[in-house]
């Protein structure tokens, strides 16, 4: 999410550390996860044909979708009038955007955070993402792929946001880049994750962005003028997961 150069991505960063060290680091959820309705049911009835494309099978995700209800619906509708001119909530998936979260391997609290609906900036609604990878490939849905998550300035109009667990050490955002991609089971989850999205949404390899090139997408869009101050997956990995997506069937 949220390594930069800029004061927004202190703000974050400090919001997330006060609630860590006041003692909110919960490693279960502090709400109750509604069960998420993409979830495919098993099918009522066999086919009656059978068929000889075999369908892949959708990933296994843990059903962690946080609240996200009329009044945050309604933030982000606002938001989306400011910085976009639409006002909408509802999302098309066009792009899919990647950033790491800056945050401890519990996912759950990077969960619970994007589950407060801080303000982000000073203003609501707070950020969040649509999928949470943790270090060991396990995938987390959090918010519907209908809907506009606000996690990276320009693109929340068309893209989708997947988090990956990943702290920078107090190293640069490069080296955690290089950590993400040198970890198996959380790249390869990575990797079947974004390609079943681009598969449902017929979105192009070279409309998956980092967050530290959202800037270069050709949708790229903020009628405030504001530019992307976040370098968490950078250019180098955003060439080496095309790279990897291109390569995989
Ligand atoms: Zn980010």
């Amino acid at each position: 999410m949220h390594p930069g150069r800029g004061a927004r991505a202190t703000t974050v960063a400090a919001v997330l550390l006060a609630a860590l060290t006041a003692g909110c680091a919960a490693v279960t959820p502090t709400w109750t996860p509604r069960t998420a309705s993409s979830t495919p049911a098993p099918p009522a009835s066999p086919s009656p044909t059978p068929s000889t494309t075999p369908t892949p099978s959708p990933l296994a995700m843990v059903a962690a979708r946080i609240p996200y209800g009329p009044e945050r619906r309604e933030q982000m509708a606002d938001y989306s009038l400011r910085r976009y001119g639409e006002r909408s909530a509802d999302l098309m998936p066009h792009a899919i955007v990647v950033h790491f979260t800056e945050s401890p391997d519990d996912p759950w609290v990077t969960i619970n955070f994007f589950a407060g609906n801080q303000p982000n900036a000073g203003t609501l609604p707070g950020v969040c993402t649509h999928f949470l990878i943790d270090k060991v490939g396990t995938i987390y849905d959090l918010v519907a792929t209908d809907t506009r998550c606000r996690h990276a300035v320009g693109l929340n109009h068309v893209a989708l946001g997947i988090e990956v667990v990943q702290s920078t050490e107090g190293h640069s955002s490069h080296w955690a880049d290089d950590q993400i991609l040198a970890r198996q089971p959380q790249m390869d989850a990575l990797i079947a994750l974004i390609g079943q999205l681009q598969q449902q949404f017929s979105i192009p390899t070279d409309r998956v962005q980092g967050h530290g090139t959202a800037d270069t997408d050709p949708e790229f869009k903020d009628l405030t003028g504001m530019r992307n101050d976040h370098t968490d997956i950078g250019p180098d990995a955003v060439a080496e997961i095309r790279r990897r997506l291109e390569a995989t069937p």
